[in-house]
Order: structure tokens, then C-alpha cells, then sequence
């Protein structure tokens, strides 16, 4: 039986010590006192954390694309005695004497959200699903966000693609949606829907339930994982996503929530009682891990979460492979790293709660079976996909991190001719000889 650290954990940080369990737990005060600047993060950490910690980690966010936003409760669930290793601190602050250099392959956009928009904030790359993003803000930033490119606030290195909160906007998407009966999956991301009001979640949930070709709408949210107790003290917000899902029942469609969580650390008796809630109310919600080095790269790491989350309920259907995301090349694995530990995963629960490990290939070409490379060159840390059902005769290539590379390796990739040749190469391998 799995058991959660259920006492006032939050107490151990001197800014929080006097802090009751109800105001702990309610919502409004969690997000009251996030940190959202690194003033505010100094002032929380000083007395806890080591000095050259709080020095690195305000360099680490000058370089980085992501902004500071981190809730009471994540910081509370840090063991601030070693910060440098702990597996929630290292999602979300980055220590600059970390950081590793970018990929020279690497993108902002690297999976092409902005050039597959049809509209802003709505993505139609598979034929019957579409990404809504009807929002561009998070209960926390996350380091290691895909979107980089939009969510979050300007940083010193990324001026942000705005994707406000507008439904006049939102009207654009929705009509797009309604006038291509292909659609049956919605997925509607972020940003984060914690942050839409009930209302927003009622106008977009039934708006999207009452075009007859939709089957299936998914909210996604980090927010069990960043901020659970708002399942227990947002009534409006509770009461907003049982009516969407009570409509979907009446015309026997599916509403579900897509959560993130990447450590079993994250998990709490607070996140278990929220999930108990979640779960009497019928809602079936999923997992989609991100694959982060030093956080959940080792067998023993990520059975443990997936065993944990299946206890609350919680289905770990996804594995990530890390995307080429700028500024987080510490967090990145290689293809090789995700292969072994797939092998190491499967066997440990059940099927249906055992994750498909996938690489959203950059470039559109979606997500893959990490499996399913046509090649992969270890040496170079390329390998090759191909989406036959999404983009046809196309070839996409994802690229290893280069401190997983021999040194020569990692110096050929700084040279643009030796790098367009390790490319060719890799195409050469895959692309019939006419
Ligand atoms: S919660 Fe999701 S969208 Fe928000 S910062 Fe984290 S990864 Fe990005």
C-alpha cells in the first residue's frame, strides 16, 4: 500500500512555518504567495538554501526561456539541504553552473506549433484531433516547456508569441473545428486550463461538446501535480468541469483531464485527495510524463511514479521523450536512454498503466513510438522518423544531447559542414535509391 507524506510538510520553510493547513490548502493562497520573481525567490529560499544555489540560480534565469512562477507547495516539497539534485528544483529553477550548450539543430518552435497553426492557438496536424490553446499561462513554469516559444511571460532570451485568454479569438477555432467534420479529439492545452475561470471552462467544454463530429475533449493541466488542493477549494471550478463532463455523458462523448507529473515526489496526500475526488465524479485522468535527466532517468524513478500514480488513478499513458526545447540541454536524454528504460518499465503494472514511450518528432510529424526509428546512429545521436498517417514521404530527425556524445562527435557538430554531413548520412540510410 502506498502511503503520502501527509504532514504539514510546508512548515520546514521559514516563510510558510505559521501557515495553518486550511490556508495551505486553499487555492487562493497558493496562488497568493507563488513565487513569480526572483527577488520573491530570494526572499522565500535564503535562509534555506546554500548560497551559491541562490547566486546560480538567478544567473540560471537571465539565460533561460522560461519565466520564475512557482507555487508554495512545489517549494515546499524541496529539499532545499541539496537543491542541486533534488527532482522537482531542477524542473523548475535552473542553476546557470548546470546549464549545458544548446544543440546547434536545436529550435524555439521545434515541433512546428506555429508553422501548423491555422490559426492562432489552434494546431490541425493529425486529420481527426486538433490542439486548442486558449491560453498562454501555468500555475508554475516548468523549464523544460515545449512551448517556450509562447507560455509565460518575456524573458531575457525569448520575446513570447501572445496567446491571451480571448474568446473572440477563441470563436476563430471553434468554427474552424465545427466546419471540419474530420475532427473527433480536441485537446485543450496552454498554457494550462487550471488557469481558465469556470466560466471559460463551461464556454469552451459545452461550446466543443455541442458540434455533433466531436467525441472526445481532454483538458490538460499540470495543475494536480504543481497545485492539487485547487480540486479541493475551487468549488466554481470543480462545479465547471463536472458539468462539462455531465454533457459529454448525456451525448455519450468523452471528457477527460491530461495532468504532467515527472517525479513520484510530486505526489502527495494532498494530490491523493484531490485525485479521490476527481475520480468519485467519474473523470478519467491521464498522465503524459516528460523524460528528464537526473529527475526520472533511472529504472527505479520512473516504475516508482508510474506505481504511484496508478494507485490515485491516475493512467501513465505517455512517456516523452524530451523535445529540443532552448536552455534545458542538462534535462535532455538520448533516444538510447528512453529505449533502455522502456525495456526496464514494461512488466511493472498493469498494460493499460504501463506508458507508451513516444518522440514528438521535430519538424510536425507527431508523436512516435520511440521504438519506431527507421535509424539511429548512436554515434552521431541521430535518428530518423517517418509518420506514414500524418505526413506522408517525409522524414524527420531527432538529435541526441551532445554531453551524451563523444568529444570529437560534439565538436564535428559545430562545424556546419561535418554537421549537414552527419545529416545527409542519416537520410542516406532511409531514403530509397531511386
Ligand atoms: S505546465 Fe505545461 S504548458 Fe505550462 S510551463 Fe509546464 S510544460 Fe509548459
Amino acid at each position: 500500500m502506498a502511503t503520502y507524506l501527509d504532514d504539514a510538510f510546508w512548515c520546514k520553510i521559514p516563510a510558510f512555518s505559521q501557515v495553518s493547513e486550511d490556508e495551505f490548502i486553499d487555492y487562493k493562497w497558493q496562488i497568493k504567495h507563488s513565487v513569480c520573481n526572483e527577488p520573491n525567490l530570494i526572499k522565500t529560499i535564503k535562509d534555506i538554501a546554500p548560497d551559491e544555489f541562490i547566486k546560480a540560480a538567478c544567473q540560471g534565469f537571465s539565460k533561460t526561456p522560461m519565466a520564475v512562477r512557482i507555487t508554495p507547495y512545489l517549494l515546499s516539497l524541496i529539499n532545499w539541504r541539496d537543491p542541486w539534485h533534488d527532482p522537482i528544483c531542477k524542473q523548475f529553477i535552473p542553476t546557470s553552473n548546470q546549464l549545458m550548450e544548446d544543440h546547434p539543430m536545436l529550435r524555439l518552435d521545434s515541433l512546428h506549433e506555429l508553422k501548423d497553426a491555422i490559426a492562432p492557438g489552434l494546431i490541425h496536424r493529425y486529420a481527426h484531433k486538433a490542439l486548442f490553446l486558449p491560453l498562454d499561462t501555468c500555475p508554475a513554469y516548468c523549464r523544460f516547456c515545449t512551448r517556450s516559444y509562447a507560455v509565460g511571460r518575456d524573458t531575457n532570451i525569448v520575446k513570447k508569441v501572445n496567446l491571451p485568454i480571448a474568446p473572440q479569438r477563441w470563436k476563430e477555432a471553434f468554427n474552424y473545428i465545427e466546419s471540419h467534420p474530420e475532427l473527433e479529439d480536441v485537446a485543450i492545452s496552454g498554457g494550462d486550463t487550471y488557469n481558465l475561470s469556470a466560466e471559460h471552462i463551461k464556454a469552451i467544454g459545452f461550446r466543443l461538446l455541442q458540434i455533433p463530429h466531436i467525441r472526445r475533449i481532454r483538458f490538460a493541466t499540470r495543475g494536480i501535480a504543481v497545485m492539487p488542493m485547487k480540486i479541493l477549494s475551487d468549488e466554481k471550478w470543480l462545479k465547471a468541469i463536472t458539468s462539462v463532463l455531465n454533457l459529454g455523458r448525456q451525448l455519450h462523448k468523452e471528457v477527460a483531464l491530461h495532468t504532467h507529473f515527472n517525479h513520484a515526489s510530486e505526489i502527495t496526500s494532498i494530490t491523493q485527495l484531490a485525485m479521490n475526488q476527481l475520480f468519485e465524479l467519474g473523470l478519467v485522468v491521464r498522465n503524459q510524463t516528460v523524460l528528464l535527466r537526473g529527475v526520472n532517468d533511472t529504472a527505479s524513478q520512473m516504475q516508482l511514479l508510474i506505481k504511484r500514480l496508478s494507485y490515485i488513478n491516475i493512467q501513465p499513458y505517455y512517456v516523452y521523450q524530451h523535445d529540443l526545447v532552448k536552455g534545458v540541454e542538462d534535462l535532455r536524454t538520448s533516444v538510447e536512454t528512453a529505449i533502455k528504460l522502456e525495456k526496464n518499465v514494461r512488466g511493472v503494472a498493469a498494460g493499460f498503466n504501463t506508458p507508451t514511450f513516444v518522440l514528438d518528432t521535430p519538424g510536425g510529424g507527431g508523436k512516435r513510438c520511440i521504438h519506431s526509428y527507421e535509424y539511429y546512429n548512436r554515434e552521431t545521436g541521430v535518428s530518423v522518423y517517418t509518420a506514414p498517417a500524418v505526413k506522408p514521404g517525409q522524414y524527420f530527425l531527432y538529435f541526441d544531447p551532445l554531453h551524451s556524445l563523444k568529444v570529437e562527435i560534439r565538436a564535428a557538430w559545430q562545424d556546419p559542414k561535418k554537421r549537414e554531413e552527419m545529416c545527409s548520412e542519416a537520410l542516406k540510410e532511409v531514403i530509397p535509391v531511386p
